[in-house]
């Protein structure tokens, strides 16, 4: 067993680094300057979204945060309408809710993962129940098969926010096979990158021709609402790139999640659950802590380079930020989650000492 005081401190970047000459020369070969060309980028990119995640219909967006709005709005949410979501999210989930105008309504979470819980969710759906949001948290999957029947038997639809989860499976499908809507970020911290961006994914082909126009002005027909949330043919290009090494990518990450994984059993530590069929992709890769010393254990591990979302964005229950106190509906189970957890960078670019260091720093933790 290491001395906590022969740690050194590595810094450890819990970000990958998506630069390849390839990307830019795919990029910049793609955009002519013909408008047509342009927008036949975009539908080749859709097109290999759809095919990549084998879903109907893929649409690319400016944003994750777009995605959510374009989601909510094709789904009809008006003033006043509420839609139910996790406290666990973070703020991009729900701002969308709120700028609409309607009414956000927390559901807490299972104890065991950050999928709504059953129980709670009939506790809070009411006539004025326009969508549910489930927000698979770093990448590990939920028990969408339940959710997803459960919402089909309540008649209300099912948006998934999948912007950690490009690659996480269920059942051998991706999550967004068990959404009506799922919504993707392609910022620059998520496991598909294209600077910023987003892309959303449908089922059913009249959602997504609502989508389509919303996102498009309404099709500048006048008499369908919308307004311009459609994807530059530059981050088009380089989404049709970077998705090729997408599945490569998220076997890297899986190998080196399972060093960790093996290297855990040093620890007093274990990986956090996922569904019996669930395959996370390893955006993160999420350590319990337990609730008593999760904070202690995260300081630890940032003091020797290791770094942890939890602390960098001060995760907690979204009622608890100013904004969103106006919604306070008190989920025990979300708060206990989110202060037991901690997450560990899984990426490729990490070397196996940096994979090493991170389980012997855990290894090293005395309370
Ligand atoms: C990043 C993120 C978003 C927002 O995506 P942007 O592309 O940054 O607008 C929404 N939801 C979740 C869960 C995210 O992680």
């Amino acid at each position: 067993m290491l001395d906590r005081r022969a740690l050194q401190v590595r810094p450890i970047s819990d970000k990958l680094k998506h630069t390849s000459s390839d990307d830019l020369a795919a990029c910049l070969s793609g955009i002519t300057g013909q408008g047509q060309d342009a927008h036949e980028i975009v539908e080749d990119y859709e097109q290999a979204l759809a095919s990549w995640f084998n879903v109907p219909h893929a649409l690319a967006v400016s944003s994750g945060g777009a995605a959510l709005t374009v989601a909510y709005s094709a789904l009809d949410v008006q003033p006043g309408d509420e839609v139910v979501l996790p406290p666990t999210c973070p703020l991009c989930t729900i701002y969308p809710i709120m700028q609409l105008g309607a009414v956000p309504v927390f559901c807490d979470t299972r104890t065991d993962n950050f999928g709504l819980d059953l129980d709670d969710l009939a506790r809070v759906i009411t006539a004025r129940t326009k969508a549910i949001v489930e927000v698979p948290m770093w990448g590990y999957p939920t028990h969408l098969v339940e959710l997803s029947a459960y919402a089909k038997s309540r008649g209300i639809p099912l948006i998934l926010d999948l912007a950690h989860s490009h690659g996480s499976t269920l059942g051998g499908q991706s999550l967004a096979h068990y959404g009506d809507i799922s919504c993707f970020s392609t910022h620059d911290r998520k496991p598909l990158s294209t600077g910023e961006g987003g892309f959303m994914l449908f089922r059913d082909d009249a959602v997504y021709r609502r989508a389509r126009s919303f996102s498009r002005f309404g099709d500048l027909d006048g008499r369908t609402f919308g307004i311009n949330h459609k994807l530059s043919p530059v981050q088009a290009s380089l989404g049709r790139s970077r998705l090729r090494k997408l599945a490569n990518q998220v076997e890297a990450r899986r190998a080196n999640a399972a060093i960790v994984r093996s290297g855990l059993e040093r620890t007093d530590f274990e990986e956090f659950a996922t569904p019996a069929g669930g395959q996370t992709n390893y955006y993160f890769m999420l350590v319990q802590l337990g609730r008593q010393r999760a904070k202690s254990v995260i300081d630890f591990l940032d003091t020797h380079g290791v770094p942890s979302d939890i602390k960098r964005y001060g995760c907690k229950a979204l009622y608890e930020f100013p904004l969103c106190a106006p919604y306070r509906r008190a989920c025990p189970q979300a708060e206990n989650l989110l202060a037991s957890i901690t997450t560990l960078p899984v990426h490729p670019d990490l070397r196996r000492e940096d994979l090493d260091h991170m389980i012997d720093v855990l290894a090293a933790y005395r309370e």
